[in-house]
């Protein structure tokens, strides 16, 4: 839910947490129904360009970097060798872009279901498209769930999970069966990621129960790995990886200390600071 006040804010309520945020804004960009939600974009005094779909934030200019980097770098970074990367969701292409970053990689297949996250990303979020035209990337615009459902077996090394909120059109994505899907998907040793949300408001329900489905579908390994993100609700974020004949918990970490790649956020330290989960989230976990 989400309301424009007369002072200019953009605020986004979070009604079953009692809370809110707010950005001070200084134009509305854009305002679009697609067939499939609310896309509107808003120019912040602080923030830079602002995306909000169905009144949910989904990123800024400023902090996107934290998200983004943190979808694609630990997963990519656990696999032994990802050549063969997909990602489900992720139309304002920031994912796709970190995913690109790693040489070996050879093919990123991107699956949004809206076309117009996509062509706002493009307007409005000039940065996060700028490695679009990478010959080892295919823009795809379909139902990710009917997607996996047509993929063949063990065809991926990496599947990213990058969607909006449990709601709408990406409810599909956090149903067992569909992890059922993306596990037979995977090669032996494939890793699987998904935004999971906030580690302070879902810890015992949404990642508790992803956590659960994802072995019910047949995972081996599950982490849940926390971070930063200012603009979704509580401030603080997390993703869920899931191993299919591999170990999440460990990483190739002299690679990940090694690599050349310009980052903000994610760095070995950064990993093996987010696999170390507080007390809290380990008892929410442990009724798994
Ligand atoms: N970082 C964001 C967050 O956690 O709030 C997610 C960003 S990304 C813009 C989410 C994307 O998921 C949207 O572009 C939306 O169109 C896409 N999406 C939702 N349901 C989908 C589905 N069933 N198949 C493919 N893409 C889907």
């Amino acid at each position: 839910m989400s309301e424009l006040r007369d002072d200019q804010w953009f605020t986004e309520v979070f009604d079953s947490h009692g809370s809110a945020f707010s950005l001070k804004i200084t134009e509305k960009l854009l305002d679009v129904q697609s067939d499939y939600q609310h896309l509107e974009v808003y120019a912040t005094e602080t923030y830079g360009n602002l995306m909000v779909l169905d009144g949910c934030v989904m990123l800024t200019d400023r902090d996107n970097f934290l998200y983004h980097e943190m979808i694609a770098h630990p997963a990519l970074f656990t696999h032994q060798d990802p050549k063969r990367v997909v990602i489900i969701g992720g139309g304002d292409c920031g994912t796709l872009k970190e995913v690109l970053r790693h040489p070996g990689v050879e093919k990123v297949t991107q699956i949004d279901i809206d076309a117009e996250v996509t062509k706002a990303a493009e307007r409005f979020f000039p940065a996060l498209v700028a490695s679009n035209n990478d010959p080892r990337a295919e823009l795809l615009f379909a139902d990710g769930v009917k997607w996996v459902d047509d993929a063949p077996d063990e065809s991926i090394d990496v599947l990213i999970i990058d969607s909006t909120d449990p709601v709408g059109p990406a409810e599909g994505l956090f149903k067992t069966d569909f992890l059922k899907r993306c596990h037979r998907i995977l090669k032996s040793g494939g890793v699987m990621v998904q935004q999971s949300e906030s580690p302070l408001y879902h810890s015992g329900s949404i990642i508790r129960e992803l956590r659960h489905d994802m072995r019910e579908a047949g995972f081996n390994s599950v982490a849940t790995l926390p971070f930063p993100q200012p603009v979704y609700p509580s401030g603080w974020w997390s993703i869920t990886l899931a191993g299919k004949a591999t170990d999440v918990n460990t990483f190739r970490e002299q690679a990940a200390a090694n690599h050349a790649l310009p980052l903000e956020y994610y760095s070995v330290e950064a990993h093996r600071g987010a696999l170390v989960l507080p007390p809290f989230m380990r008892k929410a976990f442990a009724a798994e």
